[in-house]
């Protein structure tokens, strides 16, 4: 058994039984409770280095009650890498990126859906749906597969191509739609009552939100239990950023880290689609409506998360914020990063380049502070960015006195 004792409802804290399908209350998303007390006397931090190097090495604050329904592809322990160059060239002393793009399915959705996925096993569920800018889709549908379920996924009919193929060549049956996350969330939620399956839309199910938990866990103990000054997190729906500030919070309560030195979490959007970084500005816990919303960070199209007061609750307690940062320059800092550090940002994770800039000038943070970024996903998703910007491939006759001085590695930004 999990040590989980309930649900919660975020919205107004009505106490809901687990170990049974709750999806939302009030249409709103629930949190996932454990007995924390329980889990400290159980297990010592210094017992995980005998662990395999997967997120399920935090297994008591996860929420699967029964080791036969979890459902892996081996998914984990990413990569912290320290970025010397791109943090001179920012103005930062200590900066460092958490690099998720190596997870299976190239993106950090793997630890929410391998949870979620492993939960619907141990609900009894057999088939799946949801719907996605992006990366999740793909990620659903390896899991469902790995677990033998049905898989439908929704996706907006401008999402990139590879993110279409992806999930069916996982097996699940992809239907493009004309509009945006929230009209795909309309049809799954129609589908519902008629074909009966599991709706795994963002923090419909509570689950997900654990899985990504471990994003903030694994950053705790790569960092030898302290934590960075400030987090910088690409958002869309959230549940990253959600459940990087649960993960601190539980890990305080179970005497891992020392109290009160939580990190200021900052919720990194584009202007093409920053609805909360609006809200945040507005002083407010929803976010408004949105014109024309569009990015080519797919992950972060998100005009109307569901849990827009949980994210920027979490921002504000944390002492962060959520900030825009320009959309006609996230090729520029994809370009950037590359080529100081070797490490190929997705468009969602450049949106942090600038967010970081901008919190720079501003005073918002300072440069000797150490800050971690999250490199959501892999950039090799991004076919269109990057045929569209990176135009470096040369075809024909090999001109040996062309080579000798080679123009600019990168092309336009
Ligand atoms: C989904 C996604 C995001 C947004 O994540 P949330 O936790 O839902 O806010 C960011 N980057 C990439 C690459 C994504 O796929």
């Amino acid at each position: 058994m999990s040590y989980v004792t309930h649900l919660e409802a975020a919205i107004d804290g009505t106490i809901l039984p687990a170990r049974t399908l709750q999806t939302v209350h009030a249409g709103r998303p629930l949190w996932v409770r454990y007995d924390l007390d329980a889990i400290a006397r159980s297990i010592d931090r210094d017992a995980l280095v005998h662990r395999e190097p997967t997120l399920w090495r935090y297994r008591e604050l996860l929420p699967v009650d029964d080791d036969d329904c979890i459902v892996s592809l081996g998914e984990g322990m990413s990569p912290l890498l320290r970025c010397e160059r791109l943090g001179t060239a920012i103005g930062l002393e200590n900066l460092f990126i958490k690099d998720e793009s190596q997870l299976p399915t190239g993106s950090f959705k793997a630890r929410g859906l391998c949870m979620a996925v492993s939960m619907a096993k141990q609900l009894g569920a057999t088939r799946t749906a949801i719907p996605t800018a992006g990366n999740a889709g793909g990620a659903l549908a390896a899991y469902a597969a790995r677990a033998s379920m049905e898989c439908f996924v929704f996706m907006p009919a401008f999402t990139p191509e590879v993110n279409k193929y992806e999930a069916a060549v996982y097996g699940a049956r992809v239907f493009l739609v004309d509009g945006l996350i929230h009209d795909c969330g309309a049809i799954v939620n129609q589908g519902t009552e008629k074909l009966g399956w599991y709706d795994m839309s963002t923090l419909k199910e509570p689950y997900r939100i654990e899985g990504k938990k471990t994003m903030g866990l694994e950053l705790a103990e790569q960092m030898q239990w302290s934590l960075p000054d400030v987090v910088f997190y690409p958002t869309g729906g959230g549940t990253g950023l959600i459940g990087m500030w649960k993960a601190f919070a539980e890990l305080e309560q179970i005497g891992w880290i020392e109290k009160n030195r939580r990190p200021r979490m900052f919720a990194c959007q584009s202007t093409g689609c920053a609805p909360l970084a609006e809200a945040f500005e507005r002083g407010e816990r929803f976010v408004g409506s949105l014109d024309n919303p569009f990015t080519k960070a797919a992950g972060l199209l998100v005009p109307k998360a569901l849990g827009d007061f949980m994210i920027l609750d979490a921002v504000r307690e944390s002492g962060g914020r959520a900030v825009a940062a320009d959309e006609q320059r996230l090729v520029a800092w994809m370009e950037m990063a590359t080529r100081l550090e070797g490490i190929a940002l997705c468009p969602e994770a450049a949106a942090c380049l600038g967010a970081l800039e901008r919190s720079l000038q501003e005073g918002w943070i300072s440069k000797n502070e150490t800050v971690v970024v999250y490199n959501t996903g892999a950039v090799q998703k991004y076919v269109e960015v990057i045929k569209r910007h990176f135009p470096r491939v040369e075809r024909g006759k090999i001109d040996w006195e062309a080579l000798v001085s080679p123009p600019s590695r990168h092309g336009t930004a």
